[in-house]
């Protein structure tokens, strides 16, 4: 099996890794995490140090990261950026890490001036507007939203994350007023699509170009894992990106 998938263009380079390459998350793992990565650096030719990955926990707290933070989250002894779930970076060839199995990477690249930002995208992050966070903040720093694109990386497809109760139905248009055709029925329960709750964000905060989606759900496609298909304790897929 392929150990990851890798997409170059518009100025990026774009790495998810699959069940291929294993378990990324030492935060889920155990000694075999080190190796798995010790293989992506091989088969990649990404130095370790060149990658900064966070250490999540579903809310919107982010950080901007430069070359001094590179090996963050890679190295086992090095697991210091916690708490957060979106990156930063106004480097070059300095790959942002988040781990998924469901939840999406949202990619916000501004292609003038190369300025980088990674949200990591489940339910929890797009109610509190992670990407918008991300996207107002690369706007702060110069940014104008013609210039910028924005990619959806591997994650769960509109069909796929199935609810048995009322819960995120109430979240989503009772408490949070998005529009009604997220919520999709199945049977006789009900489907939500998440990336297009996200892109509702975005559309929201001003974006007006069009969404560049790798069209990967991890739940459809089993060579990756998917928290909902096989449990909480399945492993993680790393995504990495830089500007090239
Ligand atoms: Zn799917």
């Amino acid at each position: 099996m392929e150990k990851y998938f890798r997409f170059m263009e518009n100025g990026l380079d774009i790495i998810t890794t699959t069940k291929g390459c294993g378990n990324m998350l030492y935060q889920r793992g155990g000694k075999e995490v080190w190796d798995n990565y010790l293989t992506l650096s091989k088969e990649s030719g990404i130095p370790l140090n060149r990658i900064v990955r966070v250490v999540l926990k579903n809310g919107s707290e982010f950080i901007k990261v430069d070359n001094s933070h590179g090996g963050e989250g890679v190295y086992p002894d090095k697991q210091n950026l916690q708490g957060l779930d979106g990156l930063i970076t106004t480097e070059k060839n300095l790959y942002l890490g988040i781990t998924t199995a469901d939840c999406y990477p949202v990619i916000i690249h501004d292609k003038k001036k190369s300025f980088l930002g990674l949200a990591h995208c489940g339910w929890r992050g797009i109610v509190e507007g992670l990407e918008v966070k991300i996207l107002n903040e690369l706007i702060q720093m110069g940014s104008n939203l013609d210039d910028i694109q924005i990619v959806y990386g591997p994650g769960i497809c509109g069909n796929c994350y199935i609810q048995h109760d009322q819960y995120l139905k109430d979240i989503f248009i009772n408490k949070y007023n998005y529009p009604e055709d997220i919520i999709n029925p199945q049977g006789k329960y009900y489907s939500v699509d998440i990336k297009k709750a996200s892109q509702h964000n975005l559309k929201k905060a001003g974006f007006k170009g069009s969404f560049i989606d790798l069209n990967i759900c991890n739940y459809c496609d089993e060579r990756f894992f998917s928290v909902r298909r096989e449990g909480k304790d399945t492993g993680r897929m790393l995504n990495l990106v830089c500007c090239i």
